[in-house]
């Protein structure tokens, strides 16, 4: 699958490259965002907000089932990491979310037999206190072409 890495040495360069990547969705897709705790995800997501016109405050939606945002489109924010597998009532309550809006979801693993096919692959690793590298997977490759190439800042990985 086409992939493009990025390493990233601020927050604002995380949020800088999703609000890339967000203005080239439309609704009905869906990204999963994987990463361990703290490696930005939520930051990545927020990006990702605002690019979308998003002005609410963004916060990991850990300790609910999600998040809806009205922006330029609706945007939905998902946090699948208390569970184990999705239920048939489970994913009833997520369907929601998944219409008529562009859809994140962070801590993806548990869903990945339920939820709808993603249209990127997005993975966060901790590099340094600031840095991380940021992985962006696609089987569409115009999803990915330039991605980050318009910053100075930020460089494509191999
Ligand atoms: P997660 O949702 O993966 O648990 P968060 O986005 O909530 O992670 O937190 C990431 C933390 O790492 C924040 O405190 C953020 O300010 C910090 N951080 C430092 N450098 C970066 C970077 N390059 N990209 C994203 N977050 C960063
Ligand atoms: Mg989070």
């Amino acid at each position: 699958m086409p992939s493009v890495e990025v390493e990233t040495s601020s927050p604002a360069e995380t949020e800088d490259l999703a609000g890339q990547l967000a203005g080239r969705l439309a609704v009905g897709d869906v990204v999963l965002v994987s990463g361990e705790l703290g490696a930005g995800k939520t930051t990545f997501v927020r990006g990702a907000c605002r690019a979308l016109g998003v002005t609410a405050r963004v916060t990991s939606p850990t300790f609910t089932i999600g998040h809806r945002y009205a922006g330029a489109v609706d945007v939905s924010h998902l946090d699948l990491y208390r569970f184990r597998g999705l239920s048939a009532a489970e994913w009833g309550d997520l369907e929601p979310y998944f219409e008529d809006a562009v859809v994140f979801v962070e801590w993806p693993e548990a869903g990945v037999d339920a939820l709808p096919p993603p249209r990127a692959r997005v993975r966060l690793e901790h590099v340094a206190r600031d840095v991380r590298l940021v992985a962006v997977d696609a089987d569409d490759d115009t999803l990915l072409q330039g991605l980050a190439s318009a910053d100075p800042g930020l460089r494509h990985g191999d």
